[in-house]
């Protein structure tokens, strides 16, 4: 139908060297820099300018966390209208931000959802655009358990998670992951009764084991109800709209009620533009298929961020969109995709880059560690909970560091430089940190 209609209504064919699809993190940043390389380039995007992580995922859920840090450290009574207010504001001025770089010389925004005619013809609309290379930065979209009620009301996602203006008395979190457990930590400070059920028998599987399980046992303690190795059988909604979630956990049933039920169970490559075409682009469950340039099975078509599957961070994306343009512009890079530092934004926050513990397999890794309540800085802010480790090679090279407290997500990136320039343990040892401050942790645990 779209296909006839198109045949007849078409009436513009602009064309640029890149046509990028999707607005996010991956699409935005990688559009601004092919326009300062010299490109002309049309990036699309069919709802909002900044994709997930500004409208509906890093930015706004981080608003929330700060907010609910804010209200225990002032026991301040909560309003939760005015949080999802504040979050608004600072999410249009980022939005607006963005707005005002597309405005860089070389870029054309086109509004709309964009599908693939040919392997370089893209049709938005009544209107088609051509380039001789294409970036696929479509995302991701929640995830929904496929059993009986995952659908049914009282169930929301992430999306809708953060413009609730009334904090539920009971919240069930579906998914022990990265965002069920940030949710989980900021409805718990707003005062929400928070139970997450997980299947898998700890909480955040990616993460080191030591960090992932001292997590659970501080959130525990701050009166969250975390139950693993438990999974959601099925969902009833009730007639006083309380929603009954039913679990197993080894053969028992268990039952959950709650007034808002989340669905944290994870994201979904959004694929669907590769899904009826007929340009060959090999996807599969995880994503449309790439290698190590982004390219896909069509090689003058590249996918970035979410949709590739690889790693579903914001900063991935945006480096994986300057590896496509550089293989574009034939430059070349340093950007290690082995050593992307990831943040969660928890009540401790935990923060890695590199190899877990328990991924070093050949020799047995060299580990260091150091406490926050043997730092001085960290006491004077009374944040003693919390542990820094580094993990290392026989020669003492380091190679993945977990940090859980206090700005932790802060301090891991002097992990991520010296773990980029190839640097060793003793080599950390002599590097002189300011006193006092939470960094000099990195050389209590050398020392
Ligand atoms: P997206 O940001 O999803 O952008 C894709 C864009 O493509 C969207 O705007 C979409 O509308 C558009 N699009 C899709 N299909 C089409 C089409 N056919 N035509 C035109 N446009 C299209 N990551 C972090 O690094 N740190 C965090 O703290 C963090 N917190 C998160 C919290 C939550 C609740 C969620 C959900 C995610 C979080 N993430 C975080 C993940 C992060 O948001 C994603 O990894 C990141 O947004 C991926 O960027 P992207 O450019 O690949 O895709």
């Amino acid at each position: 139908m779209l296909q006839d209609d198109c045949d007849i209504k078409t009436k513009f064919m602009t064309t640029s060297d890149l046509i990028i699809i999707g607005a996010g993190p991956g699409g935005y940043e990688t559009a601004v820099e092919a326009a300062k390389a010299g490109l002309t380039v049309t990036l699309i995007e069919a709802k909002h300018l900044g994709g997930t992580c500004l409208n509906e995922g890093c930015i706004p859920t981080k608003c929330l966390a700060h907010s609910a840090e804010h209200l225990r450290e002032e026991k301040d009574t909560l309003d939760l209208t005015k949080v999802v207010e504040h979050k608004n504001k600072i999410v249009k001025q980022l939005v607006d931000g963005i707005a005002m770089l597309m405005k860089t010389p070389g870029i054309s925004l086109v509004e709309g959802e964009a599908r693939f005619v040919d392997a370089h013809t893209i049709r938005v609309g009544n209107e088609e655009y051509q380039a001789k290379d294409l970036i696929i930065a479509t995302g991701s979209v929640s995830k929904f358990l496929p059993i009986e009620g995952a659908h049914s009301a009282g169930v929301v996602t992430s999306t809708e998670i953060l413009n609730l203006t009334t904090a539920p008395s009971r919240l069930c979190i579906i998914g022990g992951g990265v965002i069920g457990l940030e949710f989980a930590s900021i409805f718990n400070q707003f005062g929400s009764e928070v139970t997450v059920v997980e299947f898998c028998k700890e909480v955040l599987p990616n993460l080191d084991k030591d960090m992932a399980k001292r997590l659970r046992l501080s959130l525990k303690k701050k009166g969250i109800n975390i139950l693993t190795d438990s999974g959601v059988k099925r969902i009833e909604h009730l007639e006083n709209d309380v929603s009954k979630v039913v679990y197993e956990n080894k053969g028992k049933e268990g039952i959950v009620e709650a007034d808002v039920v989340l669905m944290a169970v994870g994201r979904t490559a959004r694929t669907e533009i590769v899904e009826d075409n007929t340009i060959g682009i090999t996807y599969g469950k995880r994503g449309i298929e790439v290698d190590e340039n982004m390219q896909t099975s069509v090689p003058h078509i590249y996918a970035i961020g979410d949709v590739n599957g690889l790693c579903q961070l914001a900063h991935a994306a945006t480096f994986q969109g300057r590896r496509a343009l550089n293989h574009i512009l034939g430059r070349k890079d340093n950007i290690r995709f082995d050593l992307i530092p990831s943040a969660v934004f928890t009540s401790p926050q935990l923060a890695s880059v590199g190899l877990r513990e328990e991924d070093v397999t050949e020799h047995k890794p060299l580990v260091y560690k150091s406490f926050y309540r043997a730092n001085g800085r960290a006491l004077s802010m009374d944040a003693d909970e919390g542990f820094l480790k580094i993990v290392c090679n026989e020669e003492g090279r380091v190679l993945g560091v977990h940090i859980m407290g206090e700005q932790a997500s802060e301090l891991i990136h002097e992990a991520t430089v010296l773990m980029n320039l190839g640097g060793t343990i003793s080599q950390l040892g002599d590097i002189i940190h300011a006193h006092p401050t939470l960094s000099e942790m990195y050389r209590a645990a050398v020392s």
